[in-house]
């Protein structure tokens, strides 16, 4: 298999192999098509094994360029991890022009709603600041329809439990929701079960 036979858009293949990607890995060759078509995937996997790319392909193909509005939302549980995503997005959708922007705690909090005014496709960020710019209405939910939970286990073992839910409550009801965890913890679950639509389980 090869990400030709995925039938992505022309551009983010070339983005794909000009980050340096020859061949996908086995969580990319089982969850970018699902994703790409619109369904919930849960993916239980270990980091390490191209899970990043396999949410950043789903979601950068299914954007719609012309709107400048944020499209999808995905969230992590440290700074670090966030920014880290966003850098991936950013290049896999270099051909693409995608405007992503990280919002996590820590930095200033007029500056991301300075940057999301000026209109994004994706947010990537950590749970607080997420919400509170949702909360604050910088950051506008009505065209979210894509959800990815990175790290969930993570994110639940932190404590951004109440948070997540808070969140979720502000998302369109029939945002696409892709949840990723090396572990499937009951809280893990109990967000499958509350949140997600006949949801694909790809364990790697
Ligand atoms: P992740 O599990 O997303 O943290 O990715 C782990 C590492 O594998 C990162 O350094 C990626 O750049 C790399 N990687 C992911 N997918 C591929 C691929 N298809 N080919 C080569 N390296 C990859």
């Amino acid at each position: 298999e090869s990400f030709d036979a995925m039938n992505l858009r022309e551009n983010l293949l070339r983005g794909i192999y000009a980050y340096g990607f020859e061949k996908p890995s086995a969580i990319q060759q089982r969850g970018i098509v699902p994703f790409t078509k619109g369904l919930d995937v849960i993916q239980q996997a270990q980091s390490g094994t191209g899970k990043t790319a396999t949410f950043c392909s789903g979601i950068l193909q299914q954007l719609d360029f012309e709107l400048v509005e944020c499209q999808a939302l995905v969230l992590a549980p440290t700074r670090e991890l966030a920014q880290q995503i966003e850098k991936v997005m950013r290049a896999l959708g270099d051909y693409l022009s995608v405007k992503v922007h990280a919002c996590v705690g820590g930095t200033s909090v007029r500056e991301d709603q300075h940057i999301l005014s000026n209109g994004v496709h994706v947010v990537v960020g950590t749970p607080g600041r997420v919400f509170d710019m949702l909360r604050r209405k910088s950051l506008r939910a009505d065209y979210i329809k894509m959800f990815v939970l990175d790290e969930a286990d993570e994110m639940l073992s932190r404590g951004f439990k109440d948070q997540i839910y808070d969140i979720f409550q502000l998302l369109p009801a029939k945002v696409q929701v892709g949840v990723f965890s090396a572990t499937m913890p009951p809280e893990a679950l109990e967000i499958t079960r509350k949140f997600m639509n006949k949801p694909v389980r790809i364990l790697v």
